[in-house]
């Protein structure tokens, strides 16, 4: 008997076999007789012209018509449907056909079948990768909407708090002016010198929420001007000097080779990037600890780094701790105090650093054994900035010209 006409005469039965194992309701079977129909049809075409590919529009319009819980419950897997199918032609070919002519059925739908599981594998797993990269995507727009609504939810509430917060800067100073000499008001002036510190801690937090929203938007700009790194060093020196006094810690300066050199850089925003960087090392070092500021001149790059013996950094947040937010201490320790043992702050500081480096062209990033409070293991930020020899632009250009041929003629202080 020809191989077509053994599958023409157990189609019925087949149809029956598989419907049965396949769909429990009535209406189910209906739908699922039509579909197996086309496969049958299909399986026909296979074994009339030996080429298996006649399968590929059914697995494929199978694949497709599936709904996502379909696929991610194996149960209604293509590949056990097809399980199901194989088992069903098996038993019905050694039922109902004479044994000579279900062994040859059964050897040539085989290649059939296996060529049907590879193929709905491969598309199943198309499938899915296609449905993960899409809850991927949507994921990461949720993730970019959250991050937008937070960066502008900081640049609102900061502009909300410089009003109120301008008044009452206003009005402490002219209570201040207008408080009479003598004793008796000492008690107003220690009042008033309490809403000063308050006032003053406030606007600096208010100033960093907005050098974050101005850096999420990338409109940081930056005022270029000669700056040479030492002095900016020295004076950080300076400031820090009674915080270092007050938590016994010592910093010690290594000079470098080109630290002395002039650069064009926002001495401020320069000044701004170290200062967090060094008042982060003196809160997250404790009392009696060292910090050390080097550094070495490379092509083209200065690399100041700021080392310490604090408590370090777990390397799986060596990145984290520049993203906005990206404290990662205990948040009952949060303190308003810049320089307290482990007292975190709101988490912007590093987040603002790392946007004035990159401004610069350059970059910053740490490097630290470990989080440990007991061993004080250290951290060691690298700072890399550009030299910049020349002017980045005609105005800075002008302006700076008699200081800059100095410079230039002197070769550097
Ligand atoms: P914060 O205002 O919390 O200090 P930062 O952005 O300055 O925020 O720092 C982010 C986090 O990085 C800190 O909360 C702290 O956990 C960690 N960190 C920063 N500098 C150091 C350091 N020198 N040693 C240990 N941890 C540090």
């Amino acid at each position: 008997m020809r191989s077509v006409e053994a599958l023409e005469m157990i189609y019925r039965p087949w149809l029956l076999r598989v419907t049965r194992r396949l769909a429990r309701g009535e209406e189910l079977r209906v739908n699922l007789a039509q579909i197996l129909e086309q496969f049958y049809n299909a399986l026909v075409q296979v074994v009339e012209t030996g080429d298996p590919a006649w399968l590929d529009p059914i697995l494929n319009e199978w694949v497709k018509a599936y709904t996502e819980s379909e696929i991610s419950s194996h149960e209604l897997s293509l590949l056990a449907i097809l399980g199901q199918i194989q088992l069903a032609t098996l038993d019905v070919a050694r039922e109902i056909l004479a044994e000579a002519d279900a062994l040859s059925l059964i050897s040539l739908v085989a290649p059939a079948f296996v060529y049907a599981f590879q193929t709905a594998a491969r598309l199943e797993m198309e499938r899915t990768i296609e449905r993960i990269s899409w809850d991927l995507e949507k994921a990461n727009a949720s993730l970019q909407r959250l991050d937008k609504s937070k960066s502008n939810f900081i640049s609102v509430a900061a502009h909300e708090l410089k009003t109120p917060l301008t008044l009452i800067e206003g009005y402490a100073a002219m209570l201040r002016d207008q408080l009479p000499s003598g004793t008796e008001y000492d008690q107003a002036r220690i009042i008033l010198k309490g809403m000063n510190n308050g006032t003053r801690r406030l606007r600096e937090i208010i100033d960093d929420m907005i050098d974050v929203s101005l850096i999420d938007n990338n409109l940081l700009s930056l005022n270029f001007q000669p700056v040479w790194i030492n002095r900016l060093i020295d004076l950080l020196h300076k400031e820090l000097a009674r915080s270092l006094e007050e938590r016994k810690q010592i910093l010690e300066i290594h000079p470098f080779d080109g630290w002395a050199e002039m650069t064009f850089g926002d001495s401020e925003r320069l000044y701004q990037a170290f200062r967090n960087v060094l008042l982060n090392s003196i809160k997250y070092t404790p009392d009696g600890g060292k910090i050390t500021i080097s550094g070495r001149q490379l092509p083209g790059f200065l690399e100041v780094v700021v080392a310490d013996t604090g408590i370090g950094i777990d390397p799986e947040d060596h990145l984290r701790i520049f993203d906005k937010f990206g404290n990662l201490g205990d948040v009952s320790l949060h303190s308003s105090g810049k320089t307290k043992y482990k007292g975190g702050g709101p988490g912007l500081g590093l987040s603002i650093t790392k946007g004035i480096i990159e401004a610069h062209g350059g970059s910053i990033w740490v490097e630290s054994p470990g989080y440990d409070e007991v061993n004080c293991p250290g951290s060691t930020f690298h700072i890399l900035l550009p030299l910049r020899k020349t002017p980045p632009d005609d105005r800075t250009a002008k302006l700076f010209a008699p200081l800059y041929d100095a410079e230039n003629l002197s070769g550097g202080s």
